[in-house]
């Protein structure tokens, strides 16, 4: 049976990520409101945007908290960019923090004005090299034992795996490499 990825889907790049889990024969749901929750899938991806609208949106919809036990309970996440940040336990220059399952620090749109959006390679543990795509996007300052690092830019962390929670800062659902989505496919 085609595993049933959930893909919270109320602002930002969940359609990418669609697309990509649908070419490996993933089935996509999208999550935009409590009705949508009804059926639990098998996995979760937090796509890249706007964590402060995505935050605002969980919690006056309700699905802020049903969301976070799926996490708690072990479902395999795959976060990307904003999605971090929903994640992180704590945030260095802001205090939104949404979901807190993730122990690490996270800063937000950490790489400035000047170099809001890049692409760079870089090696991703267990994977390769691979070209990522920063997009304002946050970086991981700090870790907590238990989290695995996955990949560095620039000696800031930008990959990481705990557990069953796999986040990145970059965006591997622009372009075609769909090892990580792969990868995320294989933690269920
Ligand atoms: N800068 C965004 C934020 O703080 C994240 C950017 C992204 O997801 N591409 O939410």
């Amino acid at each position: 049976m085609a595993k049933r990825i959930g893909v919270l889907a109320v602002q930002g790049a969940f359609a990418e990520h669609e697309a990509m889990l649908r070419a490996l024969g993933a089935a996509c749901h999208e999550l935009r409101n409590m009705a949508d929750l009804e059926e639990k899938p098998d996995g979760l991806v937090l796509p890249g945007g706007e964590s402060t609208v995505q935050r605002k949106i969980l919690m006056e919809s309700g699905m802020l908290a049903p969301i976070k036990s799926w996490i708690e309970e072990g479902m395999p996440v795959l976060a990307t960019c904003a999605g971090l940040i929903l994640l992180a336990e704590y945030l260095s220059n802001d205090t939104r923090t949404c979901f807190r399952t993730l122990p690490v620090t996270v800063r937000r749109n950490a790489y400035g004005r000047q170099l809001g959006s890049f692409v760079t390679e870089a090696e991703v543990r267990h994977i390769g090299r691979m070209r990522q795509n920063f997009i304002r996007a946050p970086y991981i300052e700090q870790v907590s034992p238990g989290v695995e690092v996955l990949s560095e830019t620039d000696g800031h962390v930008t990959a990481v795996r705990h557990d069953h929670q796999l986040a990145l800062s970059f965006h591997p659902e622009v372009g075609h490499d769909t090892r990580l989505h792969e990868a995320f496919l294989q933690m269920m």
